[in-house]
């Protein structure tokens, strides 16, 4: 026998009835988004080099050391998208959307990076992503949050708290810099290589450092707070305000800093205890920056993204009815019967269109079909047999416990069927 082929590692399969659970929570997030008059945008999972490259800022850790770049065979640079706001930004500008005004858009689907493989990290994962373009005030930060809070309330997801930071502006966060890596040079033996290594690059980076070693020394850094400039604090408070009206609760945290460049003014993120060191399940914020950037007209953004590998983490296990597969079985005891059955199916599917119906196909003997009707979780099995054929009948036998076996007419076949599933 051949030897088996296995998947790329930190690369996921996702079979049922798990596969069920994601189209759930996907259909439940995306249709909050929907509720706030986000619509959805899809761009390819491959982009030139350059749409991160130039977005994501080149001394960040997916730049650097995260991405799946190759060279297709023209000999083009391509990176595997890492995440979804370059390539929506792209896609927005060479779409032409903000010629129609302000742009509430969401994307859905997998992103790659060559991570250490590990709970809630993997190197294909799978983020649903939020842009609100062209619209430059606190509301809309304030709006976006709340969207997030409410998100959680429909996933039933508890235990995950808010924390907020303020970037302020480029010209704050320069003079920041400039003391902040004053500060560290003073301090240049206790920082790690890592640090070392961002303290000439990107120093603000060096308080996202996860070594607990850097804790004592990050805590005591010149904070960005002191050099916000008026424009950014007011809008931090006005963002505050209103969650604070909503009673959505929240810290600020100084250090938040987020791992990417391009963010500015509001950031956050949503943190749960429960999944370890992967404790971040929603990261977002401002970006005003970025669309001028990649080369449009200056237009102001904020978004954010969820990791849904860890959001599903963080649902409860599954209960024996996501294990079902169908809620009716359809069978047949010989060859017409079994077409019968076909056609009987076909029938129970145009009467009740949101009822997963399974016909059974196989010759095998009435008892086995039986075995398996049970073991698909279906809540009654239809069976066909050459009386019931000969008689325009159809047997019902509940197999979740609900009643005897009979007869029906098959006439009035979907009216017993809707007693029955309604009481199951
Ligand atoms: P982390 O600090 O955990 O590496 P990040 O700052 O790199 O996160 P973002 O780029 O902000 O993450 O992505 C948004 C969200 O996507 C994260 O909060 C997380 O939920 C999820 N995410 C990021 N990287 C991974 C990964 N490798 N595997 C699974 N989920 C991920
Ligand atoms: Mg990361």
């Amino acid at each position: 026998m051949n030897q088996l082929l296995r998947a790329v590692r930190g690369m996921n399969d996702t079979v049922p009835p798990l596969a069920d659970r994601w189209r759930k929570i996907e259909a439940d997030i995306t249709g909050v988004l929907s509720q706030y008059g986000y619509r959805e945008i899809r761009f390819p999972i491959v982009e030139s080099t350059q749409v991160f490259a130039r977005s994501i800022g080149d001394t960040t850790d997916i730049v650097q050391k995260e991405m799946y770049t190759f060279e297709d065979r023209n000999g083009d640079s391509l990176t595997l998208r890492p995440e979804g706001t370059a390539s929506c930004v792209r896609a927005v500008l060479e779409n032409g959307l903000l010629q129609a005004g302000a742009q509430r858009l969401f994307y859905l689907g997998p992103m790659f990076r060559h991570e250490r493989p590990q709970k809630g990290r993997y190197r294909q994962f799978h983020q649903v992503g939020v842009e609100a373009l062209g619209m430059a005030g606190p509301d809309i930060d304030a709006e976006l949050i709340l969207m997030t809070a409410r998100l959680w309330q429909v996933l039933g997801l508890k235990n995950l708290r808010l924390e907020l930071n303020t970037l302020g502006t480029p010209e704050s966060r320069a003079l920041h810099r400039e003391q902040l890596v004053a500060y560290f040079n003073n301090h240049h033996d206790a920082l790690d290589e890592d640090s070392r290594h961002r303290l000439t690059r990107n120093p603000l980076r060096i308080l996202d450092s996860k070594n607990p070693a850097l804790k004592a020394l990050i805590a005591d850094a010149p904070q960005l707070a002191e050099f916000l400039d008026e424009e950014s604090r007011s809008h931090f408070g006005a963002v505050r305000a209103v969650l604070d009206a909503a009673g959505v609760a929240h810290t600020v945290n100084p250090h938040l800093v987020r791992g990417l460049d391009y963010y500015s003014k509001t950031v956050f993120e949503w943190i749960t205890d429960d999944l370890g060191a992967q404790g971040t399940v929603c990261a977002g914020g401002r970006y005003d920056g970025l669309v001028a950037q990649m080369g449009g007209r200056a237009t102001p953004a904020i978004g954010f993204a969820m990791g849904l590998e860890r959001l599903m983490e963080l649902l409860p296990p599954a209960g024996e009815e996501e294990a079902s597969e169908a809620d009716l079985y359809v069978m047949g005891t010989g060859i017409e019967e079994k077409a019968a059955a076909l056609a009987l199916a076909e029938a129970v599917r145009d009467a009740l269109p949101g009822t997963r119906v399974l016909c059974h196909c196989g010759q095998e003997s009435l008892k086995s079909q039986l075995k398996r009707a049970d073991r698909s979780g279906a809540a009654v099995a239809l069976i066909l047999g050459s009386e019931e054929l000969a008689a325009g009948l159809v047997t019902l036998k509940p197999l979740r416990g609900q009643g005897e076996q009979r007869r029906v007419a098959r006439h009035a076949l979907t009216e017993h069927l809707l007693a029955l599933l309604g009481s199951a």
